[in-house]
């Protein structure tokens, strides 16, 4: 096995062994490697502690990522890479953290801490380190933890979530006692930080094979997510199905929650960012609005929720009413002819503003705005032209 590693990960590694220590590539890196991926960071495992890893790399930009837990990470190029000492994870007390760690010099205990056997492999020139099966597992692709799983989940719950996550990027399957332990273990979720959940859900919702894994393990989302509880068999199915037409974390979130009562709510308490929580809502709330393929229609739509948005509500409503189409997608075209061609459907774009009325000789107030938005709407049916002039003559002749 040869894995092709960055030339500014080569120098890490090479860094720390010629100071007298071990050093080797771990984690994802290694699986995504073997699996043919590009992965998407470097994490170097050494027998290094962190302060010597420090002077290692005194003339490099270093950062004490997690000095306690033994992380420094290191800007090589412009390339960051975390090095962790070899390590053994104190006693848990919380479900959560070790309460200490323990630095070792012997690179084993440091593959036992981690999740599953996937994720414990090691790399340097020398080859691989595989101490728990963990090359079978990808070739089989099975996802199965290292050592008991009850111990591994009660010492960590969201690696419960992990296992899941795995599972649906990697499109592997969960090997039996581990699958048999997440069921039984599943509570042990909710002493998981909403933080730490929404990276892995994230990435579950993302991963290729998401709608099987939420379908299999439908209780155990459930018990950080438990309003989709109320959602029949079939209407979650159908969800799920809808949700692969669709290839971003807003619109598949919006899917699965559309129709359950305040997915804003949801989402805050799940941690999500306000620009998420926002497009959520405005979505879900206009799910069931009708779109027709006209434009007169469009235009409202487009004053209303704005050119971005729609776009979104026509995708989405693509994935969801599979019989609606061919109407969406004529609906598209009008819409992008309107932007191209800078068709006024907005008070913004109106050719007359506020001010022009009250030089008119319209009292400010209330008025103003029910005049330009009267305006507006002859605009958009095409019974006036959106011309300054002819807007000003038709509100003059009403005065
Ligand atoms: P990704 O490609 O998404 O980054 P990854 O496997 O690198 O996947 P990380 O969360 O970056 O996942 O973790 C890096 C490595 O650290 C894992 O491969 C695993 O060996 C170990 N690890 C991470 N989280 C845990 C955990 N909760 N319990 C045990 N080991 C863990
Ligand atoms: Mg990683």
């Amino acid at each position: 096995m040869n894995i092709s590693i960055p030339k500014e990960v080569e120098r890490a590694l090479n860094i720390l062994q010629n100071n007298n220590f071990e050093a080797y590539i771990v984690g994802g890196c290694v699986r995504d490697s073997i699996m043919g991926k590009l992965p998407s960071d470097w994490d170097i495992t050494s027998s290094a502690k962190p302060e010597e890893i420090i002077k290692c790399f005194k003339g490099y930009k270093t950062i004490e990522t997690g000095l306690k837990h033994g992380t420094i990470t290191v800007i090589i190029g412009k390339m960051p890479i975390e090095i962790t000492t070899y390590r053994i994870d104190g006693e848990y007390t919380d479900n959560r953290r070790p309460d200490e760690v323990f630095f070792t010099s012997d690179i084993s205990f440091d593959l036992k801490r981690r999740d599953f056997t996937i994720n414990a492999l090691a790399y340097n020139e020398k080859g691989i380190i595989d101490l728990y099966g963990g090359m079978a597992d990808i070739k089989n692709k099975i996802i199965k933890c290292v050592g008991d799983p009850n111990e591994r989940f009660e010492e960590d719950g969201l690696r419960i979530l992990r296992a899941l996550r795995f599972a649906s990027v990697l499109e592997f399957r969960i090997e039996k006692n581990t699958a048999y332990s997440i069921y039984k273990n599943k509570h042990l979720l909710k002493n998981i930080s909403r933080e730490r959940i929404n990276i892995e859900l994230n990435k579950l919702i993302m991963g290729n094979n998401f709608h099987q894994v939420i379908n299999s393990y439908r209780d155990v989302v459930e018990v950080f997510l438990p309003e989709i509880a109320v959602l029949s068999k079939e209407d979650l199915k159908y969800r799920l199905n809808s949700m692969k037409r669709l290839n971003s974390l807003s619109l598949r979130l919006t899917l699965l929650l559309h129709g359950i009562e305040f997915p804003d709510k949801i989402l805050t308490n799940l941690k999500y960012d306000n620009r998420t929580i926002k497009t959520v809502k405005l979505l879900s709330e206009n799910i069931d609005g009708k779109i027709f393929p006209e434009s007169v229609n469009i235009k409202r739509w487009l004053n209303k929720i704005g050119h971005t948005n729609l776009k979104m509500l026509i995708k989405i409503k693509s994935a969801l009413f599979q019989e609606e189409k061919e109407n969406l997608l004529q609906s598209e075209i009008i819409m992008n002819k309107i932007i191209e061609t800078n068709q006024c459907y907005s008070l913004k774009t109106l050719a007359v503003s506020g001010n022009d009325l009250i030089e008119a000789g319209i009292p400010k107030g209330k008025n103003i705005g029910i005049v330009l938005n009267d305006l507006l709407n002859k605009v958009i049916e095409g019974k006036l032209e959106n011309e300054k002039e002819s807007l000003m003559n038709y509100v003059c002749s009403g005065l």
